[in-house]
């Protein structure tokens, strides 16, 4: 069993649970995507909600990244971390009118609208601050991703886009709507998708779409293909990075490319999945009739995943080297769904040995709670520590 290498000795300083994060794996992943996204001119946002600690935001920001935010507060998160506004991109089902109104006063470079009434809002709080605000349509496309239903977004059923029959009576609103001007479509059909087909579908519907818009006159001066890029949790190590260039490679392959149109992506997970852990410590072994449970400091209030979507995070004993025995890995919380992983194997666990959760870094600390009163956890940086 290969375990991540970490800075063992100095952990046991730091009062658990917490976040690590390996600056130089993070540094290498933005290097990948940069690097193969470049060959074809795409341009690359990093999608906010995955990972809003302050320090991964600036070096995401410093390696020249856009953001998609998905709320006011990540508009402002970004801008303070140094992102440019006209980076910046805001999607959502539910902009609230302040958040429309920073974005504005900021001249975020689009609002991603996802429906009639949002659109018709945008343009009038653009005209009371004598502004115009650029708008591309998030589109519904109707494409299976084929991952968890939870984090499935790109169906008709879901409550994310504008189903494509109903684009034409945008398109025949926005003549009468001076303060917005369209540029384009967005398309986000989930998250974890490990099934490239999913992609390949996706294209097929944006050449579909892209040929009923110009029919009608109407020309994409850019198109934006979401996130959605899976990771591998069960193999950090090996497969610390996602295969970016097959990713690419399928969209500039199959993606009829106007001259002059500019391609984006939204990436979350893919660039900060793997290089976060959650760092705890082991509490108590509890015997149980039939299970040994190893009941460890950090709680679903630290890291969600498992609990909201009884996702699979790889876990290591990170002190001992001792024979594997099996566990079932839970947290303090007062739920039952408080469960890192059942059956797992780990080095023999004693109280206080230091517990590694992997792939941590997406969707984690961002998404962590004060449930139980409990405190927020902390993050340590693999260049600071
Ligand atoms: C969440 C989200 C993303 C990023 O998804 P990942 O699976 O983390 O890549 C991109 N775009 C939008 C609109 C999103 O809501």
């Amino acid at each position: 069993m290969i375990k991540g290498q970490f800075p063992t000795d100095k952990f046991r300083t730091l009062q658990t649970p917490f976040y690590y994060y390996d600056i130089d794996l993070l540094c290498e992943t933005l290097g990948v995507v940069q690097s193969e996204s470049d060959k074809y001119d795409f341009h690359c946002h990093f999608a906010v909600k995955a990972n809003t600690n302050p320090r991964i935001l600036q070096i995401i920001a410093e390696g020249g990244f856009g953001a998609d935010c998905v709320s006011g507060g990540e508009i402002q998160a970004v801008l303070d971390a140094g992102f440019p506004a006209d980076k910046i991109v805001f999607a959502g089902v539910g902009k609230a009118d302040w958040e429309i109104n920073l974005g504005i006063d900021n001249d975020i470079a689009c609002f991603n609208v996802e429906s009639l009434p949002e659109l018709q809002i945008i343009n009038e709080l653009a005209y009371a601050k004598g502004k115009i605000a650029t708008v591309a349509f998030r589109v519904n496309p109707n494409v299976d991703a084929h991952t968890h239903h939870k984090i499935t977004t790109g169906l008709s059923e879901n409550k994310f886009g504008i189903n494509i029959s109903m684009l034409p009576t945008l398109f025949d609103e926005l003549p009468r709507l001076n303060n917005v001007r369209f540029t384009g479509i967005h398309f986000h059909i989930g998250s974890q998708i490990t099934d490239m087909s999913a992609f390949q579908n996706l294209c097929i519907r944006f050449n579909e779409l892209q040929e009923q818009l110009e029919a009608d006159g109407i020309t994409l001066q850019h198109v934006n293909f979401g996130g959605g890029l899976g990771v591998d949790y069960h193999h950090p190590n090996h497969i610390a990075i996602p295969d970016f260039e097959s990713y690419f490679a399928q969209f500039h392959k199959l993606i009829e490319r106007r001259p002059e149109q500019q391609i984006h992506f939204e990436l979350g997970r893919s660039i900060v999945a793997q290089c976060g852990s959650l760092i705890s410590k082991v509490l108590y072994v509890k015997e149980g009739d039939v299970k040994k449970f190893a009941i460890i400091d950090a709680g679903f209030s630290d890291l969600i995943r498992p609990a909201m979507y009884g996702a699979y995070h790889r876990i290591e004993n990170i002190s001992s080297d001792d024979e594997t025995e099996v566990y079932d890995v839970v947290g303090p919380i007062c739920e039952s769904t408080d469960i890192f992983g059942e059956n797992v194997e780990l080095n023999k666990v004693k109280r206080n040995d230091l517990i590694a959760i992997r792939s941590a870094g997406g969707y984690g600390e961002s998404m962590a709670s004060q449930y139980n009163c409990r405190r927020l956890p902390k993050s340590y940086f693999s260049d600071m520590i």
